[in-house]
């Protein structure tokens, strides 16, 4: 479909020809979204583009999200300051993907006609062609599939780091959660073949990750397309015996679905990393069957009960929505019960708001925001509690740190680098004078010395306290480096300060 509207003008003459055209990508939402743009940039990438200095691109693409609150006002209050930007950049385009595109296609042709492109989640690969026939029709394009043509994985991908990588096992979900608007917009679940996965998880090792996640909305049902329940564990497993991957985790479990041969291929498969991040969204039955979510919180509690058994120091962190229609203080009460006895190391909390679309918008006894906004603060104050305990009992411990190229705020001040210990716990370490440095990607092991509710600090006190093993994920970062400097990059020297974003998603713990 392509909708008339006022076009920008082509850039003309000798100088567009030579002109690469650069592109940015603005990404909001989940992990998924956050993986499939980086699906976007390897697209873009292939037809030509490159990547944009900051607010100088060609082309902007927004890859958005229809579950977070507010989606739809951030996205338009960014398209409204982007459409001043393009009246005074001739042949700049503009283009809208993701869920909140697959739901409010029109709506965005309506509201902002200056948008070049409209795409669905289902039909990333037809970005580049769409931003193409735009400039050539001089209108707006809009194209949204119902249903997925093409596995999202065989797109080309243009990873945010070279050390740690995202790969898809499914897309979609049969579930039918009551708030969620995932299954109307990414459809039923889609499941790769093992093969295929295992042959890309291959594929990202040999470029040098050494860590991945698999990724899908529900992995424990992973296998319910082709018929073998068993599926998932046998995939982790099966990740075990891949030489160089030295880690690998996994995003999002359903306990509904959370089976015992799970636990066991975690256990038992080395490179399987002792943690687990396991969505509970409410604490009371009665609000998991108003979400229509199948388990109920002693599920819930014995799937961490064996976890633990089988992996005492497993880490393990959830999802929580605060304010669902109808919650009252005694089922708000067991939500706070059961955040006591699970004893999170991290939980992403949420207050819950209308989305269009869903079951639950439809629901009578909608509560008061004062209301939520109250618990919200208490289940917050609790759950900040128990992760600072949590951390503290990992003082005088040792942990062996991924280390990654983004530095926070804080370690740009006091000098430390930062990573990733194996339970996925952020540290913050200093390098002892005289001690080698390392590069993103490689591994430390460091005593914990301090801790805070969202991170460790260790600051080893001698040489022999700190041990570096440079890895393959280290050397490929320097390759990273100098392919696009064109300088060898000296291996150590300035290493944590370089602009590459941690593989992993970094959502907030809370909003
Ligand atoms: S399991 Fe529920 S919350 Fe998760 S994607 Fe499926 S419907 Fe949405």
């Amino acid at each position: 479909m392509s909708v008339s509207r006022p076009a920008p003008e082509p850039p003309a003459g000798p100088e567009a020809q030579e002109h690469q055209r650069t592109y940015q990508v603005r990404t909001f939402g989940c992990q998924m979204n956050v993986h499939d743009s980086e699906r976007i940039s390897g697209l873009l990438e292939g037809a030509g583009y490159v990547p944009a200095e900051e607010g100088d691109a060609d082309v902007v693409v927004f890859n958005t999200c229809a579950v977070r609150e507010n989606a739809d006002n951030k996205l338009y209050g960014n398209l409204g300051q982007l459409a001043r930007v393009k009246e005074s950049r001739p042949g700049m385009q503009i283009a809208v993907g993701g869920c909140l595109a697959q739901k409010d296609r029109d709506t965005i042709v309506a509201k902002a006609p200056f948008v070049d492109a409209v795409f669905g989640t289902h039909n990333i690969g037809a970005l580049p062609a769409l931003l193409e026939r735009a400039r050539h029709n001089d209108a707006a394009q809009l194209e949204i599939l119902e249903s997925l043509e093409v596995f999202p994985s065989t797109l080309p991908t243009k990873r945010d780091s070279v050390y740690s990588g995202w790969v898809s096992i499914s897309v979609g979900c049969n579930n039918t959660c009551t708030f969620c608007i995932v299954p109307s917009l990414r459809g039923k679940e889609r499941d790769r073949r093992p093969g295929e996965i295992l042959a890309e998880v291959q594929a990202l090792v040999d470029d040098g990750a050494i860590e991945v996640t698999l990724l899908g909305q529900n992995v424990n049902s992973y296998g319910v397309e082709f018929g073998d329940r068993g599926a998932f564990a046998k995939l982790l497993r099966a990740c075990g015996s891949i030489e160089g991957l030295e880690r690998v985790r996994f995003t999002s479990p359903h306990p509904a679905a959370f089976t015992d041969d799970v636990i066991d291929a975690m256990a038992e498969t080395h490179n399987v990393m002792p943690q687990l991040h396991m969505p509970l969204q409410s604490g009371s039955d009665k609000v998991l069957k108003d979400m229509r979510r199948s388990y109920r919180s002693g599920k819930f509690l014995g799937i961490l009960e064996k976890v633990r058994r089988q992996m005492p120091h497993a880490a393990i962190s959830t999802d929580i929505i605060v304010g669902f229609p109808g919650e009252t203080e005694e089922d708000f009460q067991a939500t706070l019960d059961v955040v006591e006895q699970a004893r999170f190391a991290t939980a992403f909390t949420f207050q819950y708001s209308k989305r269009p679309g869903t079951p639950a918008a439809e629901l009578p006894d909608q509560l008061p925001k004062a209301v939520v906004q109250e618990r919200y603060e208490r289940l917050t104050a609790l759950q900040d509690r128990i992760a600072a305990e949590e951390n503290a009992k990992q003082v005088g411990t040792t942990v062996e740190v991924m280390v990654t190229a983004a530095a926070g705020r804080k370690s740009e001040e006091t000098g430390r680098l930062s990573g990733r210990s194996r339970d996925q716990r952020l540290v913050h370490f200093s390098v002892p004078d005289g001690a080698p440095v390392p590069r993103p990607g490689d591994l430390v092991t460091v005593p914990v010395t301090s801790a805070a509710a969202f991170h460790l600090v260790a600051d080893p006190a001698t040489p022999a306290d700190y041990s570096l093993r440079r890895s393959r994920a280290g050397d490929a970062w320097d390759r990273s480096q100098a392919d696009s400097c064109g300088v060898p990059a000296p291996a150590a020297e300035g290493a944590a300060r370089a602009g590459v974003s941690l593989g992993m998603p970094a959502l907030p713990p809370r909003r």
